[in-house]
Formats: C-alpha cells, sequence, structure tokens
C-alpha cells in the first residue's frame, strides 16, 4: 500500500529513543522528512548523520520542550528548513512518579514536561497544519484510562491529552486537520529495560507483565506503535479523526478474570 508519505514533513518530540525513534524510522522508510526534538544532543545528532547515509533526511532539532519558547522555536525551525508541516506527533513524555504527596509545584513541573508542551506544539504548528491541511498524531498512555497510583501528573497529563484529541479534532473538522491520540500500555523500549533491570528479578517481573498482555504474552513493539501512527497519520486514514486508538495487545481493556487466571 502506498501510503503517499513521500515528502510530506512530519515534527516528531522525543523522536531520539524509544517509541518516538520508531516513529520517526516508520516515517522516514515511508520518504517523509522528519525534524526531532529532544533535550540531549548525540542520539539526535547521530540519527541525523546515519540516515543521511541512507538518503534520508532527520533534521535534528535541541530543545527542552517544557520551555514553551523552545516549542516555538522547534516549530519554526521545522518550517525554515523545509518550508512547510504536514503532521505533528506529540511523542515525548515521562511517567515521572509525582503523586499527591509530592504537592503543587512538582504537580505542575509534570504537567510542563507531560501536557503543556502537547498543548504548545499544537498551537504553534496550526498555522502551518492549516496550510498544509495536515494532522495531529498524539501518543498517550493507558494511564489517562487506568488508576497506577504514585503518578497523578502524568496520569493527569495523559487524561488531558485524550480531552484535547478529541476537543481538537472538533474544533479543527473545518480546516480539514484530523488529529487522533495512539495509546501505548506495555512497550519494550531501552528505558524500560533499563526498569527492569533494577529489579531483584528482571525475567521473572517481565514475564509477569507479558502474562498480563492477552494477545501474544508480549510487550507492544516501538514498531507495532510506528507503523499504527503512520498508518493514521496518511491519506489512507483521511477520515479517521478524534479517536484514541489502543495498540496494546488488548491490556487496557481485559476483563479481570483474565489476570486472576493468569
Ligand atoms: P523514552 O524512551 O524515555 O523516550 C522519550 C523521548 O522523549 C526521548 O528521546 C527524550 O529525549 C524525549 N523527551 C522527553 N522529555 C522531553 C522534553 N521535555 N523535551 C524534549 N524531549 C524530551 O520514552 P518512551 O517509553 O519511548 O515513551 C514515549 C511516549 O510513549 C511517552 O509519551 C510515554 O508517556 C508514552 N508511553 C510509553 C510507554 C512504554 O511502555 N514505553 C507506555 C505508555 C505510554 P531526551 O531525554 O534527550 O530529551
Amino acid at each position: 500500500m502506498d501510503l503517499q508519505l513521500a515528502g510530506k514533513v512530519v515534527l516528531v518530540t522525543g523522536g531520539s529513543k524509544g517509541i518516538g525513534l520508531g516513529i520517526v524510522k516508520s516515517f522516514l522508510s515511508e520518504g517523509a522528512k522528519v525534524a526531532n526534538v529532544n533535550r540531549s544532543a548525540e542520539d539526535g545528532r547521530q540519527l541525523e548523520v546515519e540516515s543521511a547515509k541512507r538518503g534520508q533526511d532527520c533534521y535534528f532539532i535541541q530543545a527542552d520542550l517544557s520551555d514553551v519558547s523552545a516549542c516555538q522555536r522547534a516549530v519554526d525551525a521545522t518550517v525554515t528548513r523545509y518550508g512547510r508541516l504536514d503532521v505533528l506527533v506529540n511523542n515525548a513524555g515521562v511517567n515521572d512518579g509525582v503523586g499527591l504527596d509530592a504537592g503543587p509545584d512538582a504537580f505542575l513541573a509534570s504537567l510542563q514536561r507531560n501536557l503543556l508542551h502537547v498543548y504548545a506544539m499544537a498551537h504553534y504548528a496550526l498555522p502551518h497544519l492549516k496550510q498544509s491541511q495536515g494532522c495531529i498524531i498524539n501518543i498517550g498512555s493507558k494511564v489517562s484510562v487506568t488508576g497506577q497510583g504514585g503518578t497523578s501528573g502524568y496520569a493527569a497529563s495523559k487524561g488531558g491529552l485524550n480531552a484535547l484529541t478529541r476537543e481538537w479534532a472538533l474544533d479543527l473538522a473545518q480546516d480539514g486537520i484530523r488529529v487522533n491520540a495512539v495509546i501505548p500500555a506495555e512497550v519494550w523500549t531501552p528505558l524500560y529495560e533499563n526498569w527492569l533491570d533494577t529489579m531483584p528479578d528482571p525475567l521473572g517481573t517481565r514475564r509477569a507483565i507479558e502474562d498480563m498482555i492477552p494477545f501474544g504474552q508480549r510487550f507492544t513493539t516501538c514498531e507495532e506503535i510506528a507503523d499504527t501512527v503512520v498508518f493514521v497519520a496518511s491519506p489512507k486514514s483521511s477520515h479517521t479523526t478524534g479517536q484514541i486508538l489502543f495498540v496494546d495487545g488488548g491490556y487496557t481493556h481485559f476483563d479481570r478474570k483474565y489476570s486472576a487466571k493468569q
């Protein structure tokens, strides 16, 4: 299937690692040009160089998105380089464990790390997306619909992200801009692997998590999230908007009887 993404300009936040890296690679393999925003430079610059060797265009922008002015700079840098913007993927985020005990300042800082830049990026990208009749994809989390405990800031941010997805889908329908969210639950990334390695029994903990994932008893791969993002961003999804798509092997919506059996 030709996804008709060749030559399109895509801005991905947090595209140097994990799920974001998968998303960047998937867009590049479709012939899109990708701007990739991260705080740390090493991985992003390396990705830029390696992509160029393959004839792909992956432009690294260094910015901390919790600073709103950096969001504007990232959009401006993308449009200065490519002259347009077709797709915004709001992927950057961190489950920072800011719970009820952490207090209002820590809560606000968590919203800045996880939600404010989602709004700011969309705000600054809007004039360009209106011109291209482009689309926005927000990367959420199962925490938006299930309690996890101890992570109020992240849960509020991802819940807000789902709400904004539906809100903007309606706001922007008249401009021909589609807005959707893709929701991961348990995705195998280097960060996840590092976290498991801090457990007393990493393999046992991994198996216990996998046992709760109905489809295949395995983690979702970054590629599986990425390919869904790319498909939803493509003109082949031209009548899909305001959707919250769970790419999670059935984890989020399973019947509790399933985990009781494991
Ligand atoms: P990851 O491996 O930690 O990668 C996150 C990327 O975002 C990194 O490249 C990071 O780069 C960048 N980033 C984070 N905060 C940033 C900021 N303030 N400014 C600029 N760049 C920033 O995370 P991931 O697991 O792939 O997660 C990606 C998205 O999926 C997140 O929104 C997360 O909430 C969601 N998610 C993941 C899972 C999972 O199982 N992995 C589950 C549910 C939801 P720098 O550190 O260099 O800035």
